[in-house]
């Protein structure tokens, strides 16, 4: 890939601060820096404590995404999941029905402070709602050890689970369980051992998990995450990083271009959002969102600009994380 020059990524950078509607992930606000390439607006948002090293990938999947043209789109839909979060079976009906027309639900367990009983009585509850021929997936974001995470397959395996996502914290957890489990043809899903390019090839060789989780903004960009699904051979779930619409659109525009998408993608997630950038924000409608590329609401983008200081510190990142990527790209 050709780096775009550094004045031409800066010309066109905005910083925004975004109240959520919930706290998430720790944080009560998301900050983003929104460019734009000749391709259309693209996002550069790697949560605030990551290194550069790892921030560089996230602004190669900037320029990607605003400097080139996607690859082919194969499908103009995605389908999508709904998040619930872990909380008590009784909340249940009320969450879900934001989601109307959404077939599949990531349910989080292993929550700090609960007990299985608790994640077993939040996904019934999601099974009722659903109905039989709604998708159930969990998500342990890690939390669990080996015999935990077994235990709580045992007790949840009633309700005819999709996958049981990142049910432990290591690799070679994710590999013994999955030994553990392999006659149960529960499938476990790799999420946060995928952050990095190396990650996918490194989870399928340790037969850790049976799908990934992927992110196009931490793996480089949509190419360069459509080489890594090839070569990791892995069915994939397209996810995204708590992005504004921007960034949804790219991971939209990397779902598209997925040869086998068999699994609903996570990419409903601008609805946490008190307010998004977009002028027709990518939000989820009937169980979809659409393949396509968002305008920028330029109201947005005063309203919710970022303090001088944040606009600084995020310019100063991105010249950073640029030098960095002008180093890997021999030539430019
Ligand atoms: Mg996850």
């Amino acid at each position: 890939m050709e780096l775009p020059e550094i004045d031409e990524l800066l010309a066109g950078a905005h910083v925004v601060t975004l109240p959520l509607i919930t706290r998430f992930r720790g944080i009560e606000v998301r900050e983003a820096m929104l460019l734009r390439g000749p391709e259309g607006w693209t996002e550069f948002s790697p949560f605030t404590e990551y290194a550069d090293p790892e921030a560089a990938n996230w602004l190669g999947a900037a320029i990607d995404f605003g400097w080139s043209a996607p690859p082919p789109a194969l499908r103009e839909r995605i389908p999508v999941n709904a998040t619930l979060p872990a909380v008590p079976a009784a909340e249940v009906d009320g969450i879900l029905a934001r989601y109307a027309g959404t077939r599949t639900v990531k349910v989080k367990v292993a929550e700090p402070g609960q007990v299985i009983a608790d994640d077993v009585a939040r996904v019934k509850a999601t099974r009722a709602f659903l109905g039989p021929e709604g998708r159930i997936r969990v998500d342990a974001n890690g939390g669990w050890n080996v015999d935990e995470a077994e235990h709580a397959a045992h007790a949840l395996a009633g309700f005819d689970l999709e996958y049981l996502e990142q049910p432990c914290a290591t690799v070679a957890e994710l590999a013994e369980l999955r030994e553990r489990l392999h006659d149960w043809q529960l499938p476990i899903a790799a999420d946060e051992s995928v952050r990095k390019a190396e990650d996918p090839l490194a989870v399928a060789r340790a037969g850790a998990a049976d799908l990934l989780v992927i992110k196009a903004q931490p793996l480089g960009g949509i190419h360069r995450a459509l080489q890594i699904v090839a070569e990791a051979g892995l069915p994939v779930v397209v996810s995204s990083a708590l992005d504004t619409s921007v960034g949804i659109s790219m991971g939209a525009a990397l779902a598209a271009a997925i040869p086998e998408l068999n699994y609903d993608c996570g990419l409903a997630t601008v609805g946490l959002f008190e307010t998004d950038v977009a002028i027709d924000p990518l939000v989820a409608v009937n169980g979809a969102i659409p393949v396509r590329r968002v305008e920028v609401d330029e109201r947005v983008l005063a309203d919710f600009a970022a303090s001088n200081d944040r606009r600084h510190w995020w310019t100063a990142r991105l010249e950073r994380c640029y030098r960095l990527l002008s180093e890997l790209t021999p030539g430019s």
